[in-house]
């Protein structure tokens, strides 16, 4: 349901609960955020609201780089273990997602047969997992190889404490919007989420992918082509 992101040099996790605040009013029914600091991936997930999340929230959950997620289940009722982000076998990848996989029944028991043990009933966990055990070198490949195998419609962001310094995201049919920030940036599914700390953003397009670090982005096609993007000024003051 809401997606948002953030890598530079605050602890993002304030940050990250800040925007799914502002996603609040689309309505969702968990919520949970992941930072990797010095390494480590560490995430916390409740069902309810961003409130709950934020009062149970350990204090280790702290990092530069971060992703969130309000979740409205489609996969798997409501709780916990299915919130979002969701992490591959070896705890490396996170992963949040908006959207439903087509094929998620058929890639799961592919999986499972190859050995995968999931946490979760959620189609999204799939994407931790295929993300987690690709064999390409760069996240953005990794995140490239998943997408090819599944069907549906997604907007995602992905983190790797192999490759903390970035956020890779990609859409398909679900909005991502990038928030350009003095070194540092933000992505969300909704400009709401971004208004208070950018001025410029970027939409991207269905079957496009970014890759954003804590001084810039880039843009490219799900199949490597790189795309252009103009920033585009938003309304409203800064208040940071
Ligand atoms: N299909 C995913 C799930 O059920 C994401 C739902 C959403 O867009 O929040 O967890």
């Amino acid at each position: 349901c809401g997606i948002v992101g953030y890598v530079g040099r605050q602890d993002a996790v304030p940050l990250l609960i800040e925007g799914l605040q502002r996603l609040e009013y689309r309505g969702y029914d968990s919520a949970g955020v992941a930072a990797v600091k010095n390494g480590t991936l560490r995430v916390a997930k409740a069902e309810g609201k961003v409130r709950d999340l934020l009062d149970g929230l350990p204090k280790k959950v702290a990092g530069p780089i971060g992703i969130g997620h309000t979740r409205w289940a489609t996969h798997g009722p409501p709780s916990d273990l299915n919130a979002h982000p969701h992490v591959d076998a070896d705890e490396h990848v996170a992963v949040v997602h908006n959207g439903i996989l087509e094929n998620a029944d058929s890639l799961r028991a592919e999986l499972e047969r190859e050995g995968v043990e999931f946490l979760s009933d959620t189609d999204t966990e799939i994407l931790a997992h295929l993300v987690g055990r690709s064999t390409q070198p760069e996240l953005e490949d990794k995140v490239r190889e998943a997408l090819r195998r599944v069907q549906g419609a997604y907007g995602i962001a992905v983190i790797d404490t192999r490759t903390p310094d970035r956020i890779v995201v990609a859409r398909n049919g679900s909005p991502v919007v990038l928030g350009i920030g003095n070194r540092e940036m933000l992505v969300a599914s909704d400009v709401a989420a971004l208004v208070k700390h950018v001025q410029q953003v970027v939409f991207l397009d269905d079957g496009e992918m970014a890759v954003l670090t804590a001084d810039g982005f880039t843009t490219s096609t799900l199949d490597r082509k790189k795309t252009d993007k103009e920033p585009q000024e938003i309304e409203g003051d800064v208040e940071d």
